[in-house]
């Protein structure tokens, strides 16, 4: 019975939903510099009026964290659902058919505008769940908590990361699910149980400039950095091999859960050369030379080079091996001296490397044996009438805060919206695939924390 007031609920109030997500793209919470708190003010003010007690931790220059409960009772399961209010910026806003701040809805069916796939239509749909358990005043043993926080577009220290660290910390959660978008359109739904960790490093060359008409010399930082480059597969055999959470076999068969026979999936697998890549970066570590600058004048040796070394690792796989390894393959394969960023050279050349950003992936070990994400996925599977698929996502976002550590191991992800028009211009959701997350949302959590 419960359940029908739930779905006849949100069937009902659509419009309000939407509108309540037009508002979300509309308000400007851009990041850097972030400006999240106009998220969560709104997000508050549509709390509110239903007397859900909400806490807003503001930091820095207008930006905020959000936590919202539906009760006061922490002492039998606790559930967490955890969206982040930041966007990327849009790019260039004459590329877009439609200005990307308008939230404008097409045909009634898609909305368009940053952020409505990733992810403030997962967002808005989490707390318009808590909002509508708390409407119906249902029976609950245990406590949903939202958690709505920055600076994940970032790396997610002041958000997520911050959150867990502090208010959230004395809270014992029991599963949590966060609402990126993890449609794999043509695919069905994912529901994503690990992610790959990210490290982000500066390299630079420093060498000694001169006049380019005597460049015995000088020592030209760029060809530095061309041996780096040059060299840099080399590296591999330098780090530690790391064994992926589920291999490509068993990858294989959770993608195929998503074809009408294991035959149809080999044939398209075999014709879709992405798909073999999809899969390879998520058994694999992976590096790749993103950004280069050398130089300062048409007849100047340069005497400095920077290069930013993109690194995906694999759940489990550390950091401090990869710096190692790179350091090694500059000192023993090519012969310069590495200085750390800490340090003062005393020579003129060496190289040195910076970390930018450092965040492990993680995974959920015993995702298999659990109940509750089965019943997870067969709701899933009865709201979005297909079934979806678990899977991995070869990216990172803020899971890594709340997996690791043991903190929340049983982490998801799982939102409306397609994983591929996220960052990217024209981004859009569907606002039927809205409606369902609700759906999923709130049943699931009425179930979860109703039973005894
Ligand atoms: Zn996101």
């Amino acid at each position: 019975m419960s359940i029908e007031s739930i779905i006849s609920k949100i069937e009902q109030n659509k419009e309000i939903y939407v509108e309540f997500l037009r508002k979300l793209i509309q308000s400007d919470s851009v990041n850097p510099p972030g400006n999240e708190k106009n998220v969560a003010l709104i997000i508050e003010d549509f709390l509110k009026d239903v007397n859900i007690k909400t806490e807003i931790f503001p930091f820095g220059n207008n930006r905020a964290n959000l936590i919202a409960y539906l009760n006061e009772n922490f002492e039998v399961k606790n559930l967490l659902y955890n969206g982040h209010m930041d966007v990327v910026p849009p790019g260039s806003e004459t590329d877009w058919k439609y200005p990307p701040f308008s939230a404008l809805v097409k045909r009634n069916k898609i909305i368009y505008g940053r952020g409505s796939s990733d992810m403030k239509s997962g967002l808005a749909a989490m707390a318009i769940a808590l909002k509508v358990l708390k409407e119906l005043e249902l029976d609950f043993t245990g406590n949903l908590i939202l958690n709505a926080v920055a600076d994940e577009e970032t790396g997610g220290m002041f958000g997520t990361g911050w959150c867990v660290e502090n208010p959230l910390k004395p809270i014992k959660f029991d599963f949590a699910v966060i609402g990126e978008s993890t449609g794999l359109s043509p695919l069905p739904k994912a529901i994503l149980v690990g992610e790959k960790g990210h490290l982000i490093i500066k390299i630079r060359t420093n060498g000694i400039s001169g006049h380019s008409s005597m460049p015995a010399m000088s020592k030209n930082a760029i060809y530095m950095m061309s041996e780096i480059i040059e060299n840099l597969e080399k590296i591999d055999g330098y780090i530690p091999k790391s064994e992926p959470p589920i291999k490509l076999e068993k990858l294989k068969k959770l993608l195929a859960v998503a074809f009408p026979t294991e035959d149809i999936f080999n044939r398209i697998f075999n014709e879709q050369p992405e798909l073999e890549s999809l899969l390879q970066s998520l058994v694999s570590y992976s590096k790749a030379l993103t950004m280069i600058k050398g130089g300062i004048k048409e007849n100047v040796i340069p005497d400095s080079c920077e290069a930013i070394l993109d690194v995906r690792l694999l759940p489990g796989q550390q950091v401090e091996p990869i710096i190692e390894a790179l350091k090694k393959l500059i000192t023993n394969d090519i012969g310069y001296l590495v200085k750390d960023i800490s340090t003062s050279p005393s020579e003129k050349v060496f190289v040195e490397i910076e970390i930018i950003t450092a965040s492990e992936g993680s995974y959920w070990e015993n995702w298999e044996e659990s109940e509750e994400l089965n019943n997870f996925y067969e709701l899933v599977e009865k709201i979005y009438e297909k079934k979806p698929l678990f899977f991995l996502l070869p990216a990172s976002a803020d899971a890594h805060f709340i997996r690791n550590d043991g903190y929340c191991p049983q982490t998801i992800l799982f939102g409306p919206g397609k994983g591929r028009t996220a960052h990217a211009i024209d981004e859009n959701i569907e606002i039927l695939d809205f409606i369902r997350a609700i759906k999923v949302y709130a049943i699931f959590a009425y179930n979860f924390l109703s039973k005894k």
